[in-house]
């Protein structure tokens, strides 16, 4: 069996698993392999019935004491009978497993593991799986997979195939050098893929994810080098030169830049008149102001005679950008455009042949801007902004409409400079550190439920002064699960509670695209005062005469969202506001929300944020959207990822053209 046959090699599995198998990304042997658990289960000693205790999963060793017997309840079959041993009694009950009703007999044993339930007053185990006792003893006090599962497969299915590909491993050579293995005290990979999917105990487990994570952030080192290799012989075949209109847009702009901002911008000037193609990320806090530096590449290429286009996460972002961007292009006679996804067929069909044949000059959109109908005439430089927000892939995608062309990302990951270079080694880093400085920093609390009253007068009076506030709230509607505030419910009582010429209204992301932006276009110009929304508002959003973020269920939302939700305001010259409503009593929550409170810094927040999981959590994954690592986490395996770029680097050429023919042609998991 070879690493990249389908799985259909494996015994027992079909056409129609494979089929499963691929919803799952598995086509592979390999994939199969890389598909790891996302927990694991011990099985303990079946203990006696009389101890059973409600919601806990056991195991029971009983005789069968009555019939199976099987009813019909609300469409589904349920199998039920009583098993016994010396302590006591117990129920047990199955859905629509009929044939359970011939296997069940009374008086055989068997061992019995569920979970235990209370239904109409008694304990019962519920979905119980059913072992021999020979069957039993292999599973016992080892640690077992549990497995990220689909529709039509089941965990036990996928533990066999695994098991047998692990059984035939033995001929598998290393991916990475000896040398490499012994220098960085790695297990060998063949007995890290044993043990991640059956650990033999919980220090071993470590060994092994140590040495795939290591593998991971190896792959992705390998990648960049290549890619580092590849980029300089790419000439620069667009010399832009700044121009007299540049210079008259930077003379134009209301504020003075900050020094971050003046260092970035001429190293944009250096790269895009430069040898090689401009290849930057601008690194810079939520705030640090990095569209202007996008405005005035895009400004640099149109007024050279090229196309430029902008790419972001969403449309309401995409659309605030395409209206800043016009109206500060206009007075240069620079043509702009906008291209998104909820626009009619025939408006896309004008917009396509517009930049086919060159009747626009800068291009605004999001991922529509990667279809395949759009083709541009003159492309020389691609924007990504929230790059965060897309996969590299899209990135890349975006750059292949052109040839050669400069690229220029931009994103507010906190993340420390060290840790970019390593990550976006592909690219020169640009690091924005300061925010402009008349900006008021703003001024935080975290409160109770209790303090509403006091937080919808202060938000009346922020309105009364011409400032505007943003609400957020988790849900959109009402629902019976969860127990948080809604969008819907809460504008209604917003009109009740606030003055009657205040303007509120609603904004999620069930609207339809056009509603939401005339929405967001509104509370831009200020026609509404307050908006209660769900964090659809959370990338990018710039309306600076925002003054008040209220966060319902503060607790509900992860720290960096809750940086991204905060930073849409303290935009403008005015003193902005955040209200954390902590919506539990919970102790953790509130000391979690305290670090908000303490601090306006991205780093900071991101870097308290991990030292409060901890590292009991050994699979807690940080998926940054842009690096979907399976098992590393970029911030708590920062040293591994470290280790291994150290080690990619110190590769002989033929040592790293051999690790490239085993690694690069693989299906990478890592980079969709
Ligand atoms: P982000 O880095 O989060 O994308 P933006 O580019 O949206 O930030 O800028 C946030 C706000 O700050 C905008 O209203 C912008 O006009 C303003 N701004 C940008 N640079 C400066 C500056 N140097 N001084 C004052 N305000 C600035
Ligand atoms: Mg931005």
């Amino acid at each position: 069996m070879q690493q990249n046959d389908s799985v259909e090699c494996i015994k027992g599995i079909g056409e129609k698993t494979a089929k499963t198998l691929a919803k799952l990304g598995i086509f592979t042997v390999d994939d199969l392999l890389r598909h790891y658990p996302r927990d694991y289960e011990v099985y303990g000693l079946p203990v006696p019935i009389a101890n059973l205790r409600e919601g806990s999963v056991a195991a029971v060793e009983a005789g069968v004491a009555t019939f199976a017997e099987a009813k019909r309840m609300k469409g589904l079959t349920v199998v039920s009978c009583n098993v016994r041993d010396a302590s006591g009694t117990l129920r047990l009950t199955w859905f629509n497993q009929v044939y359970l009703k011939n296997m069940l007999k009374r008086g055989i044993h068997y061992i019995f593991r569920g979970r235990i339930v209370r239904k109409a007053g008694v304990l019962v185990m519920d979905q119980p799986k059913i072992y021999k006792r020979e069957e039993y003893r292999v599973l016992l006090n080892v640690l077992q997979p549990v497995y990220p599962l689909t529709a039509g497969l089941t965990n036990r299915a996928l533990q066999k195939a695994v098991g047998q590909v692990l059984g035939m491993l033995n001929t598998r050579e290393d991916d990475l050098p000896a040398r490499v293995v012994r220098e960085n005290k790695l297990i060998s990979q063949r007995a890290a893929l044993g043990e991640i999917h059956f650990p033999k105990s919980r220090e071993t487990l470590l060994d092994a994810r140590r040495r795939l994570v290591f593998d991971e952030f190896f792959r992705f080192a390998v990648r960049l080098r290549a890619q580092k290799e590849n980029r300089h012989v790419n000439k620069n075949h667009f010399l832009l030169k700044e121009t007299d209109k540049c210079k008259l847009f930077l003379q134009g702009l209301p504020y003075r830049l900050t020094a971050g901002q003046e260092e970035a911008l001429s190293e944009i000037r250096q790269d895009m008149a430069g040898e090689y193609v401009m290849n930057r990320l601008i690194q810079g806090d939520v705030g640090s102001g990095k569209t202007v530096l996008a405005e005035y590449a895009l400004l640099l290429a149109a007024t050279n005679g090229y196309q430029g286009c902008m790419m972001a996460p969403t449309e309401v972002l995409a659309r605030q950008h395409y209206e800043a961007v016009r109206a500060a292009f206009d007075p240069f006679g620079v043509r702009v455009c906008l291209l998104v996804g909820s626009m009619t067929a025939a408006e896309k069909k004008e917009v396509y042949a517009k930049i086919a044949g060159h009747g626009a000059d800068v291009i605004i959109g999001t991922h529509a801007l990667i279809q395949e109908k759009v083709v541009y005439s003159k492309l020389a430089l691609v924007v990504t902004d929230e790059q965060h927000r897309f996969g590299v892939r899209q990135r890349e995608s975006l750059a292949g409409k052109g040839e050669c062309v400069h690229v220029l990302v931009m994103s507010a990951t906190p993340i420390p400079r060290t840790l970019a270079i390593v990550l976006y080694g592909d690219l020169d880093v640009s690091l924005i550190t300061e925010l402009p400085a008349e900006r008021l920093p703003v001024k935080n609390c975290v409160v109770g439920t209790s303090y509403r009253p006091t937080a919808f007068r202060f938000i009346a009076g922020q309105v009364s002064e011409g400032r505007q506030a943003y609400v957020i709230c988790p849900m959109v509607e009402q629902s019976e699960e969860i127990e948080a505030e809604n969008v819907m419910e809460y504008t209604e009582r917003l009109r009740e509670e606030l003055p009657a010429d205040v303007v509120v209204a609603a904004l999620h992301g069930q609207m339809k695209a056009a509603l939401k932006n005339e929405r967001m276009e509104q509370f831009a110009r200020g026609e509404i005062q307050v908006l209660v929304s769900t964090t659809v508002v959370e990338v990018g959003v710039n309306v600076p005469n925002a003054t008040v973020m209220m966060i319902e269920d503060a607790e509900r939302f992860g720290l960096a969202q809750l940086h991204q939700l905060r930073g849409r305001i303290g935009r403008g010259a005015h003193q902005s506001y955040c209200i954390f409503v902590n919506g539990s009593q919970d102790e953790k929550a509130r000391e979690r929300l305290e670090i908000m409170n303490r601090s306006n810094d991205g780093f900071y927040i991101a870097s308290e944020d991990l030292k409060l999981r901890g590292p009991g959590d050994v699979f807690g994954v940080r998926q940054s959207g842009e690096m979907q690592f399976e098992l590393a986490d970029i911030y708590r395996d920062a040293d591994l990822l470290a280790a291994a770029n150290t080690a990619v680097k110190s590769l002989t050429q033929e040592e790293y053209e051999s690790v490239c023919s085993k690694i690069c042609t693989k299906n990478e998991k890592g980079f969709h």
